[in-house]
């Protein structure tokens, strides 16, 4: 009888495999968080301030504390961006495509990611 090979578990959020995150938490609907990801989660919570009011209504201090995370967030979404393209080109697809999902030429996709 053959046994199935054991599914590697990856966080939803940054993708990366369980063998690359210390902890990962699983959600009821099938989906898992890293560790460094719930960072992020908890960075950007601190700074938000709830309930949101419109911008007009923080004070400066409260936008100021809000920049720190927000690059956090930026810096993530970043990382998480070279991580899916380094998984696709592991596979082999091609520039051209992953050019196509960005919506830029596939020079335009092999300058920023290579
Ligand atoms: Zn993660």
């Amino acid at each position: 009888m053959l046994a199935l090979p054991k599914r590697k578990l990856r966080c939803s959020f940054c993708r990366k495999p369980e063998t690359q995150v210390s902890r990962l938490i699983g959600g009821a609907a099938g989906g898992y968080i890293c560790e460094d990801c719930i960072g992020v989660c908890n960075k950007i919570l601190d700074a938000a301030p709830s309930p949101f009011k419109s911008w007009d209504e923080l004070s400066e201090e409260q936008l100021l504390s809000s920049i720190k995370a927000s690059e956090a967030s930026v810096a993530a979404l970043h990382s998480l961006i070279h991580t899916l393209v380094e998984a696709l080109r592991k596979r082999e697809v091609s520039w051209t495509a992953i050019g196509k999902a960005l919506g830029v030429s596939r020079q335009a996709a092999w300058e920023r990611f290579s």
